[in-house]
């Protein structure tokens, strides 16, 4: 794949384009990434190529990355060296020959979501449930996903990325390049609250608000109606930014203080809330989990985004006997980016809040050791290639 000189071609549309291109590649867990000259891909079939512009930045991507592995060695990274970079945007640089909807220079968020197309989940709309889903650019789910590497390699992190059309969302004229590298947080939280049912005169536990996807699933929930949320993290500083988005709807708790759990029971006459949405990253504590779920009222649901691991002890007769249910979510469709996008684009969805921390494609080993966690949600975290 490396090639040691940028080679000249002939391009369709006429003139010399390269051949090569630059990508910042892993090649062994535990060392920089390095930037180098590889093959450039080129669109066939249903494929589109992708010239990067900008690519988020997964918070502490390198802590991960040496960690994941041993944490979840079920779970593959891309066979290295890899191009990793979960969430890019660019511009439709090249299409293949059976691409209908897309053209060269239209701007667009590649869902790296992969999956094999052609299963019965694949054909339901739920490529999250197929046995070869993968996310591109950073981790596959089973042993499948290393097929779906061979086939799709390339994340975020180089010039030109290879995706299929599938993939592609169009971006509104009022998403530049560096908030659309939010769509990945903001659109797993979308997808959670949908799992939430109509929100109109509900209340929401969101627990791990002040993070990146708790952050997200506030603007969202808001957006859709929810009429009170209850947001809980560790900071009061992050907490009280929360709550300036929305005042009278948002109430704020710090976890350090005590039980969400009892906090949430006496802000709502001992109910509880009726919807819990848990945001947690994957290094917190269960307990916390635990104590948030308590606040959630008979026939309430709790939907799970953040990805902490591990056995939380739940006692389903209390799941039973009061109804109540617990649902994982796994990251979100391209239909559901594409939702989240004209929310976007009318204004149901102010993105304002949100402030873009950028870093050059040359210092992607700073940017990757750069995102520190002091910041919350409010920060997105992205290279610009
Ligand atoms: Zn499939």
């Amino acid at each position: 794949m490396t090639t040691t000189l940028p080679a000249e071609g002939i391009h369709e549309t006429g003139g010399p384009e390269r051949l090569s291109m630059r990508a910042a590649r892993l090649h062994r867990v535990g060392e920089p990434m390095v930037i180098e000259e590889v093959d450039r891909p080129r669109a066939t079939g249903t494929d589109v190529i992708v010239e990067v512009k900008a690519c988020g930045m997964v918070p502490n991507l390198g802590n991960v990355l040496a960690n994941w592995e041993t944490w979840y060695p079920h779970e593959p990274l891309p066979p290295r060296p890899a191009i990793f970079g979960l969430d890019p945007v660019g511009i439709v640089h090249e299409v293949g020959e059976q691409v209908i909807n897309l053209a060269p220079g239209d701007r667009v968020y590649v869902n790296p979501s992969r999956s094999c197309g052609a299963c019965h989940p694949c054909a339901s709309g739920r490529p999250q449930t197929c046995d070869y889903w993968t996310f591109a650019g950073y981790f596959g789910f089973n042993q499948n996903s290393l097929e779906m590497y061979d086939k799709y390699p390339y994340g975020g992190f180089c010039e030109y990325m290879k995706a299929p059309q599938s993939a592609i969302v169009k971006l509104s004229d009022n998403l530049d390049f560096r908030q659309a590298t939010r769509l990945g947080y903001l659109g797993t939280a979308f997808s959670a609250v949908k799992k939430c049912g109509p929100l109109a005169g509900k209340t929401l536990i969101v627990n791990g608000a002040s993070g990146t996807l708790g952050v997200g699933v506030t603007l969202v929930a808001l957006a859709l109606g929810v009429s009170r949320i209850f947001a809980v993290a560790r900071g009061i500083p992050l907490l009280e930014r929360l709550r300036a988005i929305a005042p009278a709807r948002i109430e704020i708790f710090s976890n350090v203080e005590g039980s969400t759990a009892e906090w949430v029971r006496s802000r709502t006459g001992g109910l509880g809330a009726d919807l819990m949405i848990d945001a947690l990253g994957a290094v917190a504590s269960l307990d916390d989990f635990k104590d948030a779920m308590l606040g959630v009222a008979r026939g309430g649901r709790i939907v799970d985004i953040g990805g902490t691991a591990g056995e939380l002890g739940v006692d389903v007769k209390w799941l039973m006997d009061e109804a109540r249910e617990l649902i994982g979510s796994a990251w979100f469709t391209t239909a559901e980016s594409m939702e989240l996008v004209d929310m976007i684009r009318y204004g149901v969805i102010d993105m304002s809040v949100l402030q873009p921390k950028a870093w050059p494609f040359e210092q992607i080993n700073e940017a990757i050791n750069g995102v520190t966690s002091g910041e919350g949600g409010f920060t997105s975290y992205l290279v610009e290639i």
